[in-house]
């Protein structure tokens, strides 16, 4: 229950007494009141059924009664309360751009960042705030005040399908990328969410599938992200996640969103359900959940809406006290005041600059796409190439994009869209390609070479095409989706056999990846160089060309380990798959109401995600986290380690070579897991631009909590005892200095005051 409800009545009672009608909402003016107070005014001036309908929401695509209600076609819809001036809640996806998958609202179009992926490859909160304020922009033009934003679920497994919409495998990365792109989507004055409250790390089975994970491990891996996102981001909301954790459904978690998330960290906003999360009236509302989202899902997936009438007869009946309703309903309203979308209308239509916003997707594919490698400096191409193949990919129109509820049609259309006829992600995802085409971005930065392209169905024909090319550009891609994982970490599609065939005509072949996450390279040792692109956003095609002219120089870093093979991760394929197999298997002979049995899944690294297992298992993966070429050097000069409560290290970076641009070095702490075995784990990184020839000295904070321990017994972060080694890499266990912090076991408990006044964004 939030604070000052008493308070709030006094003053809303005084108010009242001068200002009847609808005055009395202008009483709680913005700022005239704490937002704990105005709520709980407000919610003492609601009926039951008015609180009720705050927190049951529709999903308009499937709802004509919410689209009577003034709903845009989008995820989710709340209808407003006029009469108290609370507005209508109108959601949209995503991260990634304001969403439009399958196309809901006919024509609508959005700016495309990359990736998550690509944003995280930049290392630079900056790049990932500027995205989320420009998605945020367009959401409040379109008439949204609720941006589904937020995705920060760590990447354990390399195939998981919505790793690209993600940011990576290290918690102190993705926690901090995700809160910077939170404080820029509502510095619109609208909510952003964080999601999906947690360990959803796989879509195979995401509805039944139960996540099983030592709670302290939980805390110092996937919660570290959360809480470092909600204390740099402070969301005013969060989605709980479809599966179970440690054995009770995420949105009815107790543990997770009572105990942690508004016991623990203090969080003051509300928890929204993912669309078809909700398995119980009771037991989900006394657990923490204060919102039902797209209660037609519900009653699709899971057999009934869980709030609304339920909820109601819950209350009237005593199971659910009242004051769970009202704390639900205020919390609701903190959200919305504390980030202005309570009082700063969403402005349908309100004018967009589109060129700026595209100048900032291409920005972010710039500065997050990843040269992985340059034999011979083969990058960037000489202008005075003569000749460049391009192959495959659809590269002469655009570049690809991932799906699901993220999926943007970006301006421009979609010269390329592929219908599923099979798949769980069949309903709601198409193969979608944006508009940006590489081929004629690399013709305008190569105008006297000639330029061609062969999509590459016909490996020989390909390979013929090559012999006699300068520089041969295999645009390679894997398409990845939420609700389905990939099988395979192959490059789909005979694309392997393609690259070998080039490469054996050719030495001089050059592999362009667009892909959702790590894939296979069995041709590694024959290319000449690689560039990873990711998803690269509707500028993708031009700032690829910038990069392979060396107009721009790539400084992205890797997110994600890249594995030589699928059995270096700790699960080499999807758990659950062979049930998900036998279930279409008795689908397609005819039981239609065949399903998957709940199954677990045992995250056996622990807190060891990502580069931390391969260091563990003594692995040498492909390409490590952290790592990406430049095609100029540096060298880091002169250590200096501060300790004290706000750790820091001060280091001198020298560009070495003969192109300006930017590096990331990289600070890891050896830390020990609760079983006692250490590793190396990212505390700080800085992204730093350096003219050829110069340097600069640079500053890095370290977050303690990556390298300290989580006492499940007074639920708090203890600082390791010192001396404590550290290494500053180009990637992780690439070190080029090592040094050490003093002890920091005797100082002030971790992370910053919990505090729950007002004022402050929740
Ligand atoms: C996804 C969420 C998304 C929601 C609404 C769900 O299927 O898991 O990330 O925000 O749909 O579209």
């Amino acid at each position: 229950m939030s604070l000052g409800r008493s308070v709030a009545a006094a003053v809303v009672g005084a108010l009242a007494l001068s200002s009847p009608g609808r005055a009395q909402t202008a009483s709680l003016a913005p700022g005239a009141l704490p937002s704990s107070a105005r709520a709980a005014a407000l919610v003492g001036q609601m009926t039951l059924d008015e609180k009720v309908a705050l927190v049951t929401g529709y999903f308009p695509a499937f709802s004509p009664k919410a689209k009577a209600m003034g709903a845009i076609a989008s995820a989710g819809f709340v209808p407003g309360i006029e009469r108290l001036g609370i507005p209508a809640q109108r959601a949209t996806d995503a991260s990634l751009g304001v969403a439009n998958a399958k196309n809901m609202r006919r024509g609508d179009t959005a700016t495309a960042l990359p990736s998550g992926l690509a944003t995280a490859a930049t290392f630079d909160p900056d790049y990932a705030r500027l995205g989320g304020a420009m998605v945020g922009a367009e959401a409040r033009a379109k008439g949204f005040n609720i941006l589904l934003a937020g995705g920060v679920n760590l990447t354990r497994d390399p195939w998981a399908g919505r790793n690209f919409e993600y940011l990576g495998e290290d918690p102190v990365l993705a926690g901090q990328m995700a809160g910077a792109a939170i404080a820029g989507v509502q510095s619109n004055r609208i909510v952003s969410t964080v999601k999906h409250f947690a360990l959803n790390a796989q879509e195979t089975g995401r509805m039944v599938s139960n996540a099983r994970l030592d709670p302290a491990a939980l805390h110092e891996s996937d919660l570290l992200a959360f809480e470092l996102a909600i204390e740099t981001g402070r969301p005013g909301a969060v989605m709980c996640a479809y599966n179970q954790v440690n054995g009770a459904y995420a949105c009815e978690n107790d543990t997770l969103i009572n105990g942690v998330l508004k016991g623990t960290w203090g969080f003051r906003g509300w928890v929204m359900s993912d669309w078809g999360a909700v398995h119980s009236t009771k037991r989900a509302a006394l657990a923490g959940l204060d919102q039902e989202s797209g209660q037609e899902l519900d009653l699709l997936f899971n057999g009934k809406v869980f709030f609304g009438d339920a909820l109601k007869a819950s209350v009237s009946a005593g199971d659910v006290p009242m004051a769970r309703l009202d704390d639900m309903v205020e919390r609701i309203l903190i959200g919305l005041i504390d980030t202005g979308a309570m009082d700063a209308p969403a402005a349908p239509d309100a004018a967009i600059n589109l060129g700026k916003h595209a100048d900032i997707a291409q920005a972010v594919a710039e500065a997050g796409s990843v040269l992985l490698k340059n034999d011979d400096k083969r990058l960037p191409l000489a202008p005075t190439t003569r000749k460049i193949l391009i192959v495959g990919g659809h590269a002469d129109v655009g570049v690809l994009s991932g799906s699901g509820s993220s999926q943007v049609r970006s301006h421009g259309g979609t010269p390329v869209e592929i219908d599923l006829t099979e798949g769980e992600a069949a309903a709601f995802a198409t193969k979608v390609w944006h508009a940006s085409s590489p081929l004629r971005a690399i013709q305008k930065q190569f105008p006297d070479t000639q330029v061609n392209y062969i999509d590459g169905s016909d490996p020989e024909l390909a390979a013929r095409a090559a012999r006699d090319a300068d520089a041969v550009l295999v645009f390679a891609t894997q398409w990845q989706t939420e609700g389905q994982d990939a099988e395979s970490l192959s490059l789909p599609d005979g694309q392997d056999a393609l690259i070998d065939a080039i490469a054996s005509a050719n030495p001089r072949a050059i592999v362009v990846l667009q892909v959702g996450g790590p894939v296979l390279m069995p041709w590694i040792d024959k290319v000449s160089a690689v560039l990873l692109a990711w998803y690269p956003g509707q500028r993708g095609g031009e700032a690829i060309a910038k990069l392979l002219a060396g107009q721009t120089n790539p400084s992205g870093r890797l997110p994600i380990t890249f594995p030589q093979a699928a059995a270096q991760a700790p699960r080499p394929s999807p758990v659950g798959l062979d049930l998900l197999r036998r279930r279409n298997a008795a689908r397609a002979a005819g039981d239609k109401q065949a399903s998957i049995a709940p199954f677990a899944i045992d995250y056996v690294e622990g807190a060891n995600v990502g580069y931390r297992w391969y260091e563990l298992n003594r692995q040498k993966p492909l390409f490590a986290f952290g790592y990406g070429l430049s095609y100029t050097s540096f060298d880091y000069r002169n250590l200096r380690v501060v300790g004290g409560s706000s750790p820091k290290v001060r280091l001198e970076v020298h560009n070495t070579g003969a192109h300006d641009g930017a590096d990331v070095p990289q600070v890891y702490v050896r830390a020990t897991d609760a079983q006692g075995r250490p590793s190396w784990r990212l505390a700080g990184y800085k992204r730093v631009e350096i003219a050829a020839g110069k340097s600069a000295r640079i500053e890095i904070s370290l977050e303690a909590r990556a390298f300290s321990r989580w006492r499940e017994p007074g639920r708090q972060w203890q600082a390791p005892q010192g001396p404590i080694h550290i290494a500053v890499g180009r990637s992780a266990g690439d070190w080029v200095l090592t040094g050490q912090l003093p002890d920091l076991a005797a100082r002030k408990p971790l992370g910053p005051p919990r505090s729950k006044s007002d004022g402050q964004a929740p």
